[in-house]
């Protein structure tokens, strides 16, 4: 059964790709366009893997609710002080998730995977994801059901980052920063994320950064 992967191109999507193509399956990979700074890179890289790997994609352009977004995003930065994930990407995540389950039924594919981290899934949070595929599974009863997947939901990123270098997964051909450079900003708290876990993984880090934090 074919999976749709809802993907920016980061550490867990490119790592789920890998992990579906070693499991035989030629997965969908789906991609939000929100109208932040990042989008671009995004977008290539999630072209790049698609293209690489022959895999079908699919970009939806939410950039003209991009000042929704934005609002949410500014709230949750005030209100995440201290938290490891980017709860600001989880916040609107419930709802990116309905979008893709509608997708997957229109494309017919029944499972949809979702790289979300153990860092970024509390127990709330979680238990909000279950609620939402019991939710979707009464309202669509006569219809497919979509099932959500979520691959790393007991995995630190560091250990998604092993086990993507098991599957010789090209991490240079990932993204991760919440800025529009060319390369990796380095500072900012995704690319803080990304350094911390390939060093926790015990993993060279082959990313180019601007800066360094420390
Ligand atoms: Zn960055």
């Amino acid at each position: 059964m074919e999976t749709l992967i809802l993907t920016s191109a980061g550490i867990e999507s490119t790592v789920a790709v890998a992990m579906a193509l070693k499991n035989g399956e030629r997965p969908y990979l789906l991609h939000f366009s929100l109208g932040r700074k990042s989008d671009i890179n995004e977008l290539h890289y999630v072209n790049y893997q698609s293209t690489k790997l022959r895999l079908p994609s699919k970009l939806i352009d939410l950039t003209a609710m991009q000042n929704l977004f934005s609002g949410v995003m500014e709230r949750e930065w005030l209100f995440s002080e201290g938290d490891v994930a980017c709860p600001s990407e989880v916040s609107f995540l419930p709802g990116l998730i309905e979008l893709s389950i509608l997708f997957a039924k229109q494309a017919g594919l029944e499972k949809i995977s979702v790289g979300l981290t153990k860092e970024q899934l509390p127990k709330e949070r979680l238990k909000s994801i279950e609620l939402l595929q019991e939710s979707n599974d009464l309202f669509h009863s006569k219809f497919i059901k979509v099932k959500i997947e979520l691959p790393f939901a007991h995995q630190e990123k560091s250990e998604v980052i092993k086990l993507g270098e098991s599957l010789k997964v090209d991490f240079q051909q990932s993204w991760s920063c919440l800025e529009g450079n060319e390369s990796h900003c380095g500072v900012c708290q995704s690319c803080v994320s990304r350094k911390t876990a390939f060093k926790k993984a015990g993993v060279e880090d082959p990313t180019k950064y601007q800066k360094h934090s420390q």
